[in-house]
């Protein structure tokens, strides 16, 4: 088979940590199977392509593209609407770009709170001049200019179309193959399908036995403050676990390596808010009738944004924090 008449692959990230990029690397000899198989036309983290042999190409000419990262800044934009037009498949790859990640976490802050903070008062910095980072400079007859960045974190459905979800933080190996392969072999759920099993994580968790059919909160502890039993479902212990509220498919990795799940494969398709899925069971199970005690049971979840959407603030209800205006009002619609 000629170089040309394989499909066309292509990865790209936006705004993530990197992670995602390790797990194609993390398939090891199965990536060159899948290479064997493919054309990479994109892969900035370990080749190098050009953004003009991509515009080259004929619409839709690419097979598919992952695309990790949420989208915080126009040149992200820019891509992902260029690799949506050039690609008949295009896959929102991982937490971030499936549903904000953490970046979508910055929706709680207005954009000039972050850049205050991080160019003139976080207390490591040493910034006498209070210099920012500009859209363009213009030196010596020449001008260089650097993406702008937008107010919102979103996901990447938020800006394009996207065919398929593949869920985590970052997705593990075995659905990165098994969604690889279903690709190469034409074998594709509905479009709009999350590559992943549509049941919740306690399904597959090996501590699901011992899960309390009712359970009555009177604490909540984090991991570093208590000897986790290691068979003992983590709720039934007071340690936060988003597995009830969240989509299987890992393997349940993190609790049965002691540590409680936090979300990251984000909820099944009957969930429509995997925050407050968790949140109105942790409430409502609270043993505590009082608002001080109850009050003092919640204290123990210190960030409760963190915790209950640490991978979906950008596509929950909730979406961003507004500030007030003066006046109480809310301030007018911020542009993404
Ligand atoms: S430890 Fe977490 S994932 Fe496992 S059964 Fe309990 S709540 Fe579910
Ligand atoms: S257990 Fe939860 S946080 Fe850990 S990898 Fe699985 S879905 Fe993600």
């Amino acid at each position: 088979m000629s170089a040309t008449s394989k499909p066309k692959v292509a990865f790209y990230w936006c705004a993530s940590c990197g992670g995602c990029e390790e797990t194609v690397v993390d398939l090891a000899e199965d990536i060159l199977g899948v290479v064997e198989k493919v054309e990479l036309v994109l892969w900035p983290v370990a080749l190098d392509f050009k953004y003009d042999a991509i515009e080259a190409m004929p619409d839709q000419s690419i097979t598919a593209t992952l695309l990790n990262g949420a989208i915080r800044s126009s040149e992200q934009e820019e891509m992902a609407r260029l690799l949506r037009r050039k690609s008949q498949f295009l896959l929102a790859y991982g937490s971030c770009a499936m549903s904000g990640g953490i970046p979508g976490l910055a929706n709680q802050f207005p954009l000039e709170q972050i850049l205050t903070f991080n160019y003139e008062a976080a207390p490591t910095l040493v910034n006498e001049a209070r210099t920012r980072p500009q859209t363009s400079f213009s030196e010596a007859g020449r001008e260089t200019t650097l993406p702008r960045l937008h107010n919102l974190v979103r996901a990447l459905d938020q800006v394009v179309e996207v065919d398929y979800y593949i869920p985590g933080c970052p997705p593990t190996p075995n659905i990165t193959r098994a969604a690889l392969g279903a690709l190469l072999e034409g074998n594709l759920p509905p479009k709009g399908s999350v590559l992943a099993p549509d049941i919740a994580l306690c399904d597959e968790c090996p501590r699901k036995r011992s899960k309390p059919a009712a359970l009555s909160f009177t604490a909540f502890k984090r991991p570093h403050q208590l000897l986790i039993d290691p068979s003992l479902c983590l709720l039934a212990q007071g340690v936060l676990c988003m597995g009830p509220a969240t989509r299987s498919g890992c393997g349940a990795q993190c609790p049965a390596g002691n540590m409680p799940c936090t979300g990251c494969f984000g909820p099944t398709s009957r969930v429509r808010d995997q925050g407050l899925k968790i949140l109105s069971s942790v409430c409502a199970n609270v043993e505590a009738k009082e608002e001080k005690a109850i009050a003092n049971t919640l204290d123990g979840i210190p960030d409760p944004v963190g915790a209950f959407y640490r991978y979906g603030l950008a596509k929950s209800l909730l979406r961003r924090k507004v500030n007030l205006g003066a006046n109480g009002g809310p301030q007018p619609r911020i542009q993404p």
